[in-house]
């Protein structure tokens, strides 16, 4: 069960003290989307890995760590016009807002992370054209994080998904074609196959909307349920360990 308790934290750049959320004992249920994202109560609560000091306008994943770059970056005309951008809601602005202090101290993943989570906020509210910039911003900084010689994700395979993903629900569909097709010829694990190709039908039929791996761990299941008229999409594991079917 995840544990979410209050925590007075000292920013690192200011020294004011204030109040944050944090969770602790995180215990994932069910099958994330394609783009990484949990489901279930976890899909809410990643707006706990985000801080923003309210004295200075700090925004880390811990604000109680700090660096002299990020203190140049908040001080920066940039990072107060996103800090304060009517674009987005203040939860995808501390996210962008991360992501800027990331990507000029040369953490790009990070820098695509924070700006996945913020394309996240954009969708909680129905922002669409926010998340599409937002995703964007992801496929550039793990872009970046390539050519860099690193890895943003740590499992082979996932990273074509995921940037197939980015692509596809930002309605980029050839880039997202032409990336999902130089991983399908990659000797891939078999299941991030199944992965692209499921992308693929999707791209195929430009469709932008989300997508959830258990769609096609169990595509099966789905297939019997839909039968029986269940409509229902995203299963937890003691759903399905439960299910007759
Ligand atoms: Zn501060």
């Amino acid at each position: 069960m995840t544990q979410i308790f209050s925590k007075e934290i000292k920013c690192a750049i200011c020294g004011h003290p204030s109040a944050h959320d944090v969770a602790i004992s995180m215990h994932v249920m069910g099958w994330p989307d394609m783009d990484g994202r949990h489901s279930g109560f976890e899909r809410s609560i990643f707006a706990l890995s985000i801080q923003r000091c309210p004295s200075c306008g700090y925004c880390a994943p811990d604000i109680s760590k700090g660096s002299a770059k990020a203190r140049e970056v908040i001080q920066s005309q940039a990072y107060c016009e996103q800090f304060e951008s009517p674009d987005f809601s203040a939860l995808a602005n501390s996210f962008l807002c991360q992501s800027m202090i990331s990507e000029k101290d040369g953490d790009f993943s990070s820098a695509g992370w924070a700006s996945l989570k913020a394309a996240w906020a954009c969708d909680d509210q129905d922002n669409n054209d926010g998340a599409k910039r937002c995703r964007l911003r992801a496929v550039e900084m793990f872009k970046r994080t390539m050519d860099s010689g690193k890895k943003f994700s740590g499992y082979f395979g996932n990273e074509d998904v995921i940037l197939t993903d980015l692509l596809r629900r930002a309605e980029r569909f050839e880039e997202a074609l032409a990336v999902c097709e130089e991983g399908l010829s990659k000797n891939l694990d078999e299941q991030f196959r199944k992965f692209l190709e499921f992308e693929k039908t999707l791209i195929e039929k430009e469709d932008s909307g989300s997508a959830n791996s258990s769609t096609v761990l169990f595509a099966g299941v789905f297939r019997k349920m839909e039968e029986k008229g269940i409509k229902k999409k995203v299963f937890t594991r003691e759903e399905l360990r439960m299910s007759s079917i």
